[in-house]
Parts: C-alpha cells; sequence; structure tokens
C-alpha cells in the first residue's frame, strides 16, 4: 500500500483516453501517457498534430472532451485554480505586459498569486539573474528583442517556484544563441528537480532537453521513449547517406537494404540505417557501387520522425 502511495506522488501527469475535439475535428485522440516527478518529458509532432492542444488541456486552458487528467495529484477539471498555482507556463504567444517595464512584469504576476511584495521583489531579482536579464530590470518589454523576452516569460512562469514548467515552443524563432541560453536554463531546472513539459517541432531540441518524448501525429501518440530508445527501436545507430549514378540505384537498394536494419528513399539519396554504417560502405565498396557522395553518420532522432510521420507537408 506504501509503495502504491509513493509510485502514486511520483507520477506529476496522468492522462487516461484524453481527447479533445473542436466540432467535428478530433484534435487528441483517446491518448494516455504518464510523467514523473523531476522528468523533462516532450511532445514532439508535425504541425497540427495536437501537442498544444494537449498541454493547453495540462494547464487548464482547454477544457477535455473525453478521458481524465491528474496534475499534481488533482483533477483538472474541478481543482483548475489549485493546479494554476503550482505549475509556470510558457504560452507559444508572448504576452507580456507591454506597457510595463522587465521587472514589474514579474511582479504584476507574483502578486496574482498572492507572494508578498518584499519576497516578490527578491525573487524577481534572482529570477533575472537567472536568466540574465539583470541589466535590463527596468527595461521597457517593447524594447526587448525576441530572445530575451522569451527569457523574461520563462522567469515569469517561474515566479510562483513551480513543482511542473510547461513550455509550448520555448524557442520557436530564436536565433541559435538565444536557444542555447533558453536550453542551458531549462537544463538547470531539471537539476532543481522541476519537471518540465515542452512541445517542439525541433529534433535537436527533443534530443537535448528530453528524457522521454511521445511523438504525435493527427491527434494519437504514435511512439513513446527516450531519444537513444526511439533511435535504436525504429531505426538503428547509424546512418549511411549514399547517392550512387541513377541507373545503380536499384542495385544499391538490392545489396544494402537486406544488411540494414531499416532503409528509406529520399529522392535521389538513400538512406541505410545499421549498427555499423562503416560495414555497409565496405560493403557497397566491395560491389564497386559508382557513389557520387556519400555520408557516414549516427543516426538522429530526426530519421525516426520522418520514418514515422513522412515527408507529407502539413500546412
Ligand atoms: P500542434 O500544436 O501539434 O501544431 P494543435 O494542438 O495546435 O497542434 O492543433 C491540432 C488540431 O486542432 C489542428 O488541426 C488545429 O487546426 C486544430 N485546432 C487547434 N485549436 C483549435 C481551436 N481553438 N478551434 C478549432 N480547431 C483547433
Amino acid at each position: 500500500m506504501i509503495l502504491l502511495d509513493k509510485a502514486k506522488n511520483n507520477t506529476v501527469v496522468s492522462a487516461d483516453n484524453l481527447t479533445k475535439q473542436y466540432n467535428s475535428l478530433t484534435a487528441v485522440n483517446n491518448i494516455s501517457f504518464q510523467i514523473k516527478r523531476g522528468e523533462r518529458f516532450g511532445f514532439l509532432g508535425p504541425n497540427g498534430a495536437g501537442k498544444t492542444t494537449t498541454i493547453k488541456m495540462l494547464y487548464g486552458m482547454s477544457p477535455l472532451t473525453a478521458g481524465t487528467l491528474e496534475v499534481i495529484g488533482l483533477d483538472v477539471l474541478t481543482q483548475v485554480r489549485e493546479i494554476k498555482k503550482r505549475i509556470g507556463v510558457v504560452p507559444q504567444e508572448t504576452n507580456l505586459d507591454t506597457e510595463l517595464s522587465v521587472i514589474d512584469n514579474l511582479l504584476v504576476y507574483a502578486n496574482y498569486f498572492g507572494i508578498p511584495r518584499n519576497i516578490a521583489r527578491k525573487r524577481a531579482e534572482e529570477l533575472l539573474d537567472f536568466i540574465h536579464l539583470e541589466k535590463r530590470a527596468d527595461t521597457m518589454v517593447d524594447a526587448l528583442s525576441g530572445g530575451m523576452k522569451r527569457r523574461l516569460l520563462l522567469a515569469r512562469a517561474l515566479i510562483n517556484n513551480p513543482e511542473l514548467l510547461i513550455l509550448d515552443e520555448p524557442t520557436t524563432g530564436l536565433d541559435p544563441q538565444a536557444r542555447h541560453l533558453i536550453w542551458d536554463r531549462l537544463i538547470s531546472l531539471r537539476e532543481q528537480g522541476v519537471t518540465v513539459v515542452i512541445t517542439t517541432h525541433y529534433m535537436d531540441e527533443a534530443s537535448t532537453l528530453c528524457d522521454l518524448l511521445v511523438i504525435m501525429d493527427e491527434g494519437k501518440i504514435i511512439a513513446e521513449g527516450s531519444p537513444a530508445e526511439l533511435i535504436a527501436r525504429y531505426i538503428s545507430q547509424e546512418a549511411l547517406e549514399i547517392r550512387v549514378i541513377p541507373d545503380q540505384i536499384q542495385k544499391a537498394i538490392d545489396i544494402l537494404s537486406p544488411k540494414s536494419e531499416s532503409y528509406e528513399a529520399q529522392d535521389e539519396t538513400l538512406l541505410f540505417f545499421a549498427p555499423s554504417a562503416d560495414k555497409l560502405l565496405k560493403i557497397a565498396e566491395e560491389a564497386k557501387l559508382k557513389i557520387e557522395y556519400m555520408l557516414v553518420r549516427r543516426a538522429t532522432l530526426e530519421d525516426v520522425f520522418l520514418k514515422l510521420t513522412g515527408r507529407r507537408l502539413r500546412d
């Protein structure tokens, strides 16, 4: 019994048969998942997969059509106010108050949570340090760059010391420096034990940030695991990318695909996945394939994603 209680306490989000319908459109179609305390959990998927809708249900912005959803042990249908006090949300849109300074954006938010002014100021200053905006405390939000605004949104989401932080596409549209700074801060939060949930369509972001991922497509979860598990399960550890002269394409497939765990034709380029791409290359050379281009590399989450969700454009 005690063990069972412990297991339950360790679960921060529990979704069972979660469904969201917008009129006749099923945006989220009967999905179940669990997120454990301290985990960094990602929802990955092409546009329109249902990622944002799923996490909007998590933070009480979108009512469920069917299923059950518990967040930090509370029911989103009946205890949403309590949930909101204990979580932080970085939405996709930059909804800062542009008429206020950087620090006042944080203080106003602290006020919503009933945090006493002196404690709020200290916490706001610490958070500005945390996101490297300490020199901008009195700058008006309008004067900030896109990256600075995203960082401020992150600080705002942390003002109430949340147990669970939810971020919807935290780095979309940012330059590499700004993205890396956000990633670094999110990694540091993980070290502090905060549970982090993100949506993203950036594979490198998912690989870097997430311990566990679900890949969604058309409202369904189509795969679940750590980045390394997904790569091992759906393709293989390494990839050989190869381009041969056109009349040898079929020969290359005939020779290499039986030696591969998975293969794919990408226009003129053939992709073969195996534990050792060097071995495949050797086989190609021994068969005297006329190679125009080749690359031996590690397989990536992007390879898994394209294999599972296809190459069809989604919008
Ligand atoms: P993602 O975040 O994976 O891009 P979304 O959850 O935003 O996907 O959208 C899933 C589907 O639901 C899409 O087809 C989208 O057009 C639709 N959708 C999202 N929000 C609404 C809404 N408020 N009203 C009607 N349809 C919506």
